[in-house]
């Protein structure tokens, strides 16, 4: 069997790219095997601002001006809902922060993302002594559905091998590459954090990001926007809450764990007084780089070999961008900006 790309990994990162890969009429198989599971996990919030130190996250509002299209043609595809515009407020824990909040709304690049109100809504079971500050813009793609939907789709079309991409096996030439019954003419390796496993990339400065979410039966908790405080809070209908996300640089395993599980619920007993009970408890590696930036280009010896990872933290509102970009290298050779480049590490 012959095809334009092989694509390993169908997480954001292997959607978005094979999404490209689709509209611009090229053929392709995917292989995933389930080893990792971030995109499957994720939050999947997209939030331009910081909401630490209040700045903007990097190319926030560019990746959003190619995520927000990106997500409605899925919609539009699959017929279903995955992005679901919430409001986030973030509660204020002092004056200080609330003046830094009203500084930063002077921002030109913040100004449309964040309301200059102080927000004193008072809501049953959420401590919020000094209000909140809403972001505008702002939502949540159900990352899990979509993915989930588009691996049947293509799963329906025989487009999907659900089998391990065992590297020894590819075999490399000038212009091809051919592994057991496939040749392609390019290969891509979105394999998030399993990257760290592909010795044609592994040199790359992955560094992992445990994060745990657990969610939350609470009858008692009436809100219908999304809380950020010391942890994200944020509804999903039927009286249950998503509530995440803790941050693990150590724990290379993908395991639910006790002491994750004490940490969101000591955090989340600082701000929400409800009673509440656990209904779920996930964990995922999020694909983090050194430098907080993603990774694409080719291999330097390789060039049918291509790398899009490195993903972190915001996945949703970068990996459309990112897609289009390596395609655009790739087949029209439009040069990737040196940020996300991998030529600055190989
Ligand atoms: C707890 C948590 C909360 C998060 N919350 C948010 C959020 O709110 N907003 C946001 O934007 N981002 C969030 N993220 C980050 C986001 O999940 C990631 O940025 C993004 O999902 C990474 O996508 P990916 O496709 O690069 O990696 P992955 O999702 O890990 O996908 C890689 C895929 O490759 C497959 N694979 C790997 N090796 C092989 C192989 N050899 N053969 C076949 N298949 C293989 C894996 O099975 C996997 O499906 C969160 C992450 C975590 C863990």
């Amino acid at each position: 069997m012959q095809v334009d790309y092989i694509i390993v990994g169908l997480g954001l990162a292997g959607l978005a790219f094979t999404n490209e890969l689709k509209k611009n009429k090229k053929s392709f198989l995917v292989f995933e095997d389930n080893s990792q599971n971030s995109s499957m996990v994720a939050g999947g919030v997209y939030n331009p601002v910081v909401l630490k130190r209040f700045t903007p996250v990097w190319n926030a509002t560019e990746q959003l001006q190619i995520a927000l299209p990106f997500y409605k043609d899925l919609e539009i595809q699959f017929n279903k809902k995955y992005d679901y515009k919430i409001d986030i407020y973030r509660v204020f824990k002092s004056v200080e922060e609330q003046n830094n909040w009203f500084a930063a709304c002077d921002n030109p690049t913040l100004s449309i993302f964040m309301d200059t109100k102080l927000i004193k809504e008072k809501h049953e079971g959420v401590l919020a002594n000094f209000g909140y500050g809403k972001l505008l813009n702002t939502g949540r793609i159900d990352t899990k559905s979509l993915i989930e939907d588009y691996r049947n789709y293509l799963s329906e079309r025989k487009l999907i091998r659900n089998e391990s991409f065992q590297y020894e096996a590819l075999k490399i030439y000038d212009n091809s590459v051919e592994y057991k019954d496939l040749i392609a003419l390019k290969i891509v390796f979105c394999e998030g954090f399993g990257l760290t496993n592909n010795p044609f990339f592994n040199e790359l400065p992955m560094q992992e990001a445990k994060g745990e979410l657990i969610t939350i039966h609470a009858p008692n908790l009436n809100v219908d926007f999304l809380i950020k405080a010391a942890l994200f809070v944020f509804p999903l209908g039927d009286n249950l809450y998503k509530v995440g996300a803790t941050f693990n640089w150590k724990d290379k395993t993908q395991l639910p764990t006790e002491e994750g599980k004490i940490e969101l619920t000591t955090k989340l007993e600082t701000f929400i007084t409800v009673p509440y009970t656990i209904v779920e408890h996930v964990a995922g590696i999020r694909p983090t780089v050194k430098d907080r930036r993603p990774l694409a280009g080719k291999h330097p010896k390789h060039p049918n070999l291509a790398v899009l990872n490195g993903l972190g933290t915001r996945g949703v509102m970068i990996a459309p961008t990112l897609a289009k970009a390596l395609y655009n290298y790739l087949e029209n050779g439009i040069a990737l900006d040196k940020e996300i480049s991998i030529t600055r590490f190989l």
